[in-house]
């Protein structure tokens, strides 16, 4: 067609939608339902990693019984792609520290966490991962695995039934699929300035040293109430 055949602008088809605004939601399902997929790489990358997280195959006490149900085909965690537990943690995704953590026992799941690579993630499950539970009080036992490692998801319960798990999951996946591949949100991984690793602390003569890692976990500061000051 030669060029003086072309309709003049004006009358051309109507403007495109301009390249830096947003596609929308309502246009993205018009499009699937065309069989268009439209998608970035930074959603389909979340998207990979939030499907195959796979577990440490690690338990310490009785709520490790519920994370070995939740393997099971009564609630089958193979249905969110995470049934693959691995037994060493150099193939491993997920820690899920799933029972008490003793101070005699910490250093060794800090070296766990240490061997996996990034990205990694930690779900404390129950309440004695999370704060000491029943044994908060007992002078051999840690108020917290989340004073040494970095901890994404804590599942309340003594113990979580194995849903709780599955939900903890599932709030994990939404969060990795939320994680922006750049900036200072971006996962440890693909950042310079984050240290992956956490330093094991040693047994001391009353309790481990350090007693917390600061670059994870400060102690709570008393509300001071500013009529009280
Ligand atoms: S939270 Fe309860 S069920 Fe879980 S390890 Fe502690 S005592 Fe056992």
């Amino acid at each position: 067609m030669s060029d003086a055949a072309l309709p003049p602008d004006s009358a051309a088809a109507p403007a495109a939608t301009p390249a830096s605004e947003p596609i929308t939601p309502a246009q993205r399902d018009d499009l699937r339902r065309q069989g268009i997929l439209l998608t970035s790489i930074e959603e389909l990358y979340n998207w990979g990693r939030s499907h195959s997280v796979w577990p440490l195959n690690f338990g310490l006490a009785c709520c490790a019984i519920e994370m070995i149900a939740a393997s099971m085909a009564r609630f089958d965690i193979a249905r969110f792609g995470s049934e693959v537990f691995r037994p060493s943690p150099r193939q491993a995704d997920l820690l899920i520290v799933s029972g008490t953590v003793t101070k005699k026992m910490a250093p060794q799941v800090i070296r766990l966490w240490n061997q996996m690579p990034e990205p990694k993630y930690c779900i404390a499950m129950g309440a004695c991962a999370i704060s000491g539970g029943p044994f908060k009080q007992g002078y051999n036992v840690l108020k917290g695995i989340d004073r040494f490692i970095p901890v994404d998801i804590f599942i309340p319960g003594c113990p979580p039934r194995p849903e709780a798990l599955l939900h903890g999951l599932v709030q994990l996946q939404a969060k990795i699929r939320g994680q922006p591949l750049t900036g200072p949100d971006a996962p440890r991984h693909l950042r310079s300035d984050v240290e992956c690793n956490c330093p094991i602390p040693e047994f001391g003569a009353h309790d481990l040293v350090p007693t917390q890692n600061p670059t994870v976990w400060q102690p709570p500061q008393p509300i001071v109430r500013p009529d009280k000051a």
